[in-house]
């Protein structure tokens, strides 16, 4: 499996940083803010107490409580339609370290080698990396120009060997949410074609304009029976924690969240006991809407420089990033992320670590295309701090120019 690009720009600006030079870091999406006290101080009591030893599969109990206690009160209404609370949704869900490693274990489990799983065709990049793992051949749906899912495009892929589709909303790379009604339709989709909906919901604490609603709610909605969303949550984001390795994932039966806690074991042993009790602090009392609130307003300033200095892309509605066209200059992204990151010391992702797909075997191993749509663009992260954002943009859109001009 090659290195994603992403690891690149950072040994690059890290290089460059160990010689001195001064790097503004608008590339990982790492969360602005500090770890919640309430997080560090329940990693204290554990160790403390010495809750040390192995976890079951799925997780600890009191995790899982809280997961299902936090999944309940951000999505309300959904949840009380359904009637369900946080001790009849607990047995339907399974932790996991993180949402990486929640989607490794639902591509592996809902899919067998040979199938197939239909993926965005800009999309978060260890989806592609997880199928190839899998032994499941990824097939990419087109987009619409802000980014969202077309839906016939899905549609007209599924055969006999589709076991499944990934929504990301608010998506990485682009931000962009999904209004209800495509949500909807999209479910209606998977309900009909009797494949399963593999909701991302990486970034569901931060949407920042629309309505917005998950495929894990239409879910709630439909009759048991026809229930096939599984809702992939991170703690990464949300809580600031992109270090604690924490997620879970919410099924629509216990006998799957069964299934997938099977996974865990031989996929990481188990979860780490104190970081399961710290996060269940997090998931019980330390909501993210205020550093949403902060977001926000750096999604705002975002929008703004763009539309001051001309620069061009899809409109996020929530996330932490924006994707800039960069097709002007004429290179291609991982070209223009390299000058970028040499030239003015700007540290961004190129477009087509959001692009690579699988074209087969060569003589060095897999060899992958980057698709088109992806390498317009380089992804900028807005959660970054305001002023590094600024003459980050003022940076990028001056290197534009000048190649523009060339
Ligand atoms: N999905 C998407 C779209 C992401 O961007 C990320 C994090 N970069 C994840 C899932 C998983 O994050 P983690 O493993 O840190 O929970």
């Amino acid at each position: 499996m090659p290195i994603s690009p992403i690891w690149e720009i950072v040994r690059l600006a890290s290089q460059i940083q160990s010689e001195g030079g001064d790097v503004l870091h608008l590339d990982i999406g790492a969360p602005p803010f500090r770890l919640s006290g309430l997080i560090s101080a329940g990693l204290e009591d554990a160790l403390r107490s010495g809750r040390t030893g192995y976890s079951p599969p799925a997780g600890i109990p009191e995790y899982l409580h809280a997961a299902a206690e936090r999944t309940v009160a951000r999505f309300p209404d959904g949840a009380t339609r359904a009637g369900f609370d946080a001790r009849s949704l607990q047995p339907r869900i399974v932790g996991s370290q993180g949402g990486t490693q929640a989607l490794m274990a639902v591509i592996s489990g809902v899919c067998d080698p040979g199938d197939n799983i239909l993926l965005p065709e800009v999309a978060w990049p260890n989806y592609v990396e997880q199928a190839l793992l899998a032994g499941v051949e990824s097939r990419f749906y087109k987009l619409d120009e802000q980014m969202r899912p077309l839906l016939h495009s899905i549609e007209s892929q599924i055969d006999a060997r589709t076991r499944a589709f990934i929504i990301n909303s608010p998506s990485n790379p682009s931000g962009a949410v999904c209004p209800p009604q495509l949500i909807r339709s999209l479910h209606e989709l998977a309900v009909e074609r009797q494949v399963w909906l593999i909701d991302d919901l990486a970034y569901c604490d931060f949407v920042y304009e629309g309505d917005y609603l998950t495929a894990l709610e239409c879910d709630w909605a439909a009759p048991e029976n026809e229930r096939c969303v599984l809702a992939v949550f991170s703690c990464s984001k949300s809580y600031s924690a992109p270090g604690l390795r924490l997620g879970y994932t919410v099924c629509p039966d216990p006998q799957l969240a069964c299934d997938l806690a099977g996974l865990n074991d031989p996929l990481m042993g188990c979860l780490t006991t104190p970081l399961q009790l710290a996060m269940a602090q997090g998931l019980l009392y330390d909501d993210p809407a205020q550093r949403s609130e902060v977001l926000k307003e750096r999604w705002l300033e975002a929008l703004d420089l763009a539309a001051r200095l001309g620069l061009s892309g899809p409109r996020p509605s929530g996330g932490m990033f924006k994707l800039i066209d960069i097709s002007a200059s004429g290179l291609r992204s991982t070209q223009f992320a390299l000058r970028l990151l040499r030239e003015e010391h700007v540290a961004v992702v190129p477009g087509a670590a959001f692009g690579m797909h699988p074209v087969g075997h060569g003589p060095r191993g897999l060899r992958f295309e980057v698709c088109r749509e992806a390498d317009r663009f380089v992804r900028v992260c807005f959660a970054s701090d305001p002023q590094a954002l600024a003459q980050g943009f003022l940076r990028l859109a001056r290197l534009l120019d000048c190649l523009r001009a060339a």
